[in-house]
């Protein structure tokens, strides 16, 4: 297998599409990656085949809509390499996974107790933890980063104590692109017996979720952001640990008997579905891990991998810019800021030659304020990007920069 680009660009519809006049180049994939016409395909099929309610019906599209469904969660296992298929529960994507573990956790933690995230955390997985630590009034720490954009381990080593209940941090970082040694990490909260939870909305969009190798308790992911639609996720926890969470939202499905004064709980997974799940969101996930997982992988990252080289080599020469995050390992991300010109300003006049990149504060407003900016431009590189793109973006910044000066 080799990697042909054009043949992926291919496969997406809306990469054919014209923005302002100008041909699309899009570089706003931390935010969200396009899908591929399979992807599409498959929800539509769904919805045109065997649109029905799932592990309810006694009728043909019932049962086939449930093993569609199921047969998803069982793909979703595999790409995530977790032991047991009932460890891997749909959610609405990683906030919403973070959010069952944090509701939980806030009814298990008492005053005394710590929880650690990071200084480069998604508010997604950063606020819900302040909070809950709020709510049980235990402490709240975070790891800080280093200049280069790394976490600084040193620092989280001296952290962790025997009152270290719950840690949380990143795979990558959606901001600096950061590759965090999350297996490294996970070991040594396990020396103080702390549960870990790994938000891999960034890092299973690179297919290296492995959870058993990493280590952790719970894992996070969106499947928005590895080709897949949106309003569609998992959250995957070990059994031994799940079992005993406290359940979250109440309702059909997660019970398994009820009175009109008590209820019981469902098994894994069910326990925490309660409610009609997003049965075509689920189907067309696995059609998007599956369509992803075919791809030669050495062949897609090293294509990244030259994607963020040439990017950052062009970052490196053009005046006045700098680069915010340059961590040894890093994901194809380039997060910068103009000597002239705010972060918004530049994105409209980007925008306003086609290319499409994001700019703010990228759900992580303390990180901006830990390098002192406002907020930066974000330019993202995913499978179908081209160095043509890269080019186009440089090209543009450009005139960006003669305008805003
Ligand atoms: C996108 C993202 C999230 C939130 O994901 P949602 O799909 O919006 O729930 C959390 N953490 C990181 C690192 C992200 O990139």
């Amino acid at each position: 297998m080799s990697f042909d680009v054009l043949a992926i660009r291919d496969q997406f519809p809306i990469l054919k599409r014209q923005v302002n006049g100008k041909p699309l180049v899009y570089l706003d994939n931390a935010a969200t990656t396009q899908k591929p016409q399979c992807v599409i395909d498959e929800m539509v099929d769904y919805y045109s085949t065997c649109n029905s309610n799932v592990h309810r019906g006694a009728h043909f599209l019932a049962d086939q809509a449930t093993r569609r469904f199921e047969n998803a969660r069982d793909i979703v296992q595999q790409f995530i390499n977790a032991p047991q298929r009932e460890e891997v529960i749909w959610t609405t994507g990683t906030t919403e996974s973070i959010n069952i573990v944090a509701n939980g956790l806030r009814t298990l933690l008492s005053p005394g107790d710590e929880v650690i995230a990071t200084e480069m955390d998604h508010h997604a997985n950063l606020v819900t933890w302040q909070h809950a630590c709020k709510e049980a009034g235990a402490t709240f720490r975070t790891v800080p980063v280093t200049d280069a954009g790394e976490l600084d381990q040193a620092a989280y080593e001296s952290l962790l104590n025997d009152n270290t209940k719950f840690v949380a941090f990143p795979h990558v970082s959606n901001v600096l692109g950061t590759i965090n040694p999350v297996k490294s990490m996970t070991a040594k909260a396990k020396k103080v017996n702390a549960l870990v939870l790994v938000d891999g909305a960034q890092g299973a969009a690179h297919g290296w979720a492995d959870v058993q190798d990493i280590g952790c308790d719970f894992y996070a992911f969106s499947a928005h952001k590895i080709y897949g639609p949106m309003g569609i996720g998992a959250l995957w926890g070990k059994t031994s640990v799940l079992e005993n969470w406290p359940v979250w939202r109440t309702g059909g499905e997660m019970i398994a008997t009820v009175t009109l004064q008590d209820a019981t709980w469902n098994v894994l997974p069910y326990r925490f579905e309660a409610g009609t799940p997003n049965v075509g969101g689920a189907i067309a996930m696995a059609e998007a891990i599956r369509w992803f997982s075919e791809l030669d992988q050495e062949a897609v990252l090293a294509h990244e991998n030259a994607l963020l080289a040439y990017a950052t080599e062009k970052a490196n020469a053009f005046d006045g810019l700098t680069i915010i995050g340059n961590a040894k390992n890093k994901v194809g991300v380039l997060s910068f800021t103009l000597d002239q010109g705010h972060p918004a300003d530049i994105g409209f006049l980007l925008d306003q030659q086609g290319i499409a990149i994001r700019t703010g504060d990228h759900c992580a407003q303390p990180l901006m304020s830990r390098f002192d900016v406002p907020g930066t431009a974000r330019a993202s590189f995913s499978i179908y990007n081209t160095f043509d793109d890269i080019d186009a973006l440089f090209a543009a910044l450009k005139k960006a920069k003669t305008m805003l000066s």
